[in-house]
């Protein structure tokens, strides 16, 4: 198993004042943020070659156990290839939030809210090992600081790009913005169709899952909240 080793975290990359790293650092670490684990900082130490190996074998044993033949030509690269679609497709647990914002956190006076509408995504369910696709939607009201608008889409990535579900996701991207930029509040909305729904079971083909998280003013004050909802569904479009 792996756990994270107890050391604090740095802080974003940004040029603030001591007070507001004081202020940082006596935070509440967050479910968004947490330091790097054993497994992340294997996986940064560049062993992705060992990795595919490991679960290429285990590919091999499944297509056996399905009864196909692992040598017919279709089949001969489809471990490998399987193997490394996983690790690109789980590559989020190796990524920081600092690494990721790159010190895109600017001082601003712009006080209105920021929407980043349609957002693409593409994780993985951690039940099934299957995809679940959709979009997100972002918005945050700034407090003194806006984040680079390509960030909050790199942020909702490196949380996709992890075995995931879709409840959990929607909760860090909300949490990591709020991180990031301290703002006065934080609205995400995910919404997906999920393989696992769509493929087996109820075969819901065509369902899609909304989930979503509110912080700070978003949670607290009713208009806020409804002037988010309204400006994502001004531009709603199917899956
Ligand atoms: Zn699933």
């Amino acid at each position: 198993m792996c756990r994270p080793p107890p050391k604090p975290r740095d802080d974003d990359a940004t040029d603030d004042t001591e007070a507001t790293h004081q202020s940082k650092r006596s935070r509440t670490k967050s479910l968004a943020d947490q330091p790097p684990t054993p497994c992340e900082l294997n996986r940064r130490a560049g062993n992705d070659e060992a990795r595919v190996e490991k679960i290429a074998g285990a590919v091999s044993t499944i297509l056996e156990a399905l009864g196909e033949d692992r040598t017919r030509p279709g089949l001969q690269q489809t471990p490998k290839r399987l193997a490394q679609l996983l690790v690109d497709c789980t590559s989020g647990y190796a990524r920081r939030l600092d690494e990721v914002l790159n010190g895109a956190v600017f001082e601003e006076t712009y006080s209105e809210m920021v929407v980043v509408r349609d957002i693409a995504l593409y994780s993985l369910c951690e039940h099934h090992v299957v995809p679940f696709h959709g979009k997100c939607h972002i918005a945050y009201v700034p407090n003194g600081r806006v984040l680079g608008l390509s960030k909050l889409a790199r942020i909702a990535e490196m949380y996709a790009r992890r075995l995931q579900v879709q409840e959990r996701l929607t909760q860090q991207i909300a949490q990591a913005v709020q991180d990031a930029c301290e703002p006065l509040g934080v609205g995400v909305v995910v919404e997906c169709s999920h393989m696992c729904m769509c493929m087996r079971g109820v075969r819901a083909a065509g369902s899609s899952t909304v989930t979503s998280a509110v912080l700070g003013s978003f949670r607290s004050d009713f208009r806020t909240r409804q002037e988010f909802f309204a400006n994502i569904s001004m531009g709603a479009r199917t899956l």
